[in-house]
């Protein structure tokens, strides 16, 4: 039986951070699905494709991570595709509560456990947001993001 592992998010964008949660499953699972979650309703299908597409982009020599996109409920889609366990990750107290929370309520909705990873201290202050927030003021962001072998 293949032990897959399902790791939902925003991904907006997928840093270093991620792929380190990623590499670090990939240990402890046969495979890790990346969900990226978008919400249908706000559209911007070009974008949510760019995304998936550089994540696949990183990972295409590693057969063991597939990369979707979603947007239902973050267990439906676990159901819908046997997963083991949810992934997620904790940098702080302040993600801690939240991760807890969500836990809570998808093991009650599904039985379905979360295996929470702690973010490597040297890159628990990373966040997609400082990220975006940082390019949009032109900064140059490649030391966050995952260098994709060409
Ligand atoms: P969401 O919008 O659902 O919080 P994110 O894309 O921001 O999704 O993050 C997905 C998961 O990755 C979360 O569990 C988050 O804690 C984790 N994560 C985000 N940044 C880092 C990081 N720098 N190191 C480790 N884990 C991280």
């Amino acid at each position: 039986m293949t032990r897959r592992i399902l790791f939902p998010g925003s991904f907006n964008p997928f840093t270093i951070g991620h792929a380190d949660i990623v590499d670090r499953a990939l240990r402890l699972f046969d495979e890790v699905v990346v969900a990226v979650g978008f919400n249908e309703s706000k559209g911007n299908n070009e974008e949510i494709e760019a995304r998936l597409n550089s994540i696949r982009q990183h990972y295409k020599e590693e057969s063991r991570v597939k990369v979707v996109s979603y947007s239902c409920l973050t267990t439906t889609l676990a159901q819908q595709l046997q997963v083991s366990a949810l992934l997620r990750s904790v940098r702080s107290i302040k993600d801690y509560e939240y991760e807890l929370q969500m836990a809570d309520v998808n093991r009650h909705l599904t039985g379905i456990d979360t295996i929470v990873l702690f973010a490597r201290p040297e890159l628990a202050s990373l966040s997609s947001s400082v990220v975006r927030e940082l390019q949009h003021f032109g900064h140059d962001i490649s030391e966050f993001l995952p260098q994709t072998k060409r």
